[in-house]
């Protein structure tokens, strides 16, 4: 890097500060009660919406 371009530690580190993870965010199945992605199927009970519930079946 260029000296004359060379930002201070304090500027790259607020420059950083803006870059960390964001936690994902979660819902509440409505039919069971476990975390789930908002729109998308419950990993419980394939719950998606009223009117739609997709068939999970556990192959185990
Ligand atoms: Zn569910």
């Amino acid at each position: 890097m260029v000296p004359v371009q060379r930002k201070s530690r304090s500027q790259s580190k607020m420059g950083r500060a803006h870059k960390g993870a964001k936690a994902t965010s979660s819902v509440r199945c409505p039919n069971c009660g476990s975390a789930k992605l908002p729109h998308a199927a419950c990993s419980e009970c394939g719950y998606v919406r009223p009117g739609l519930r997709l068939n999970m079946s556990k192959e185990d």
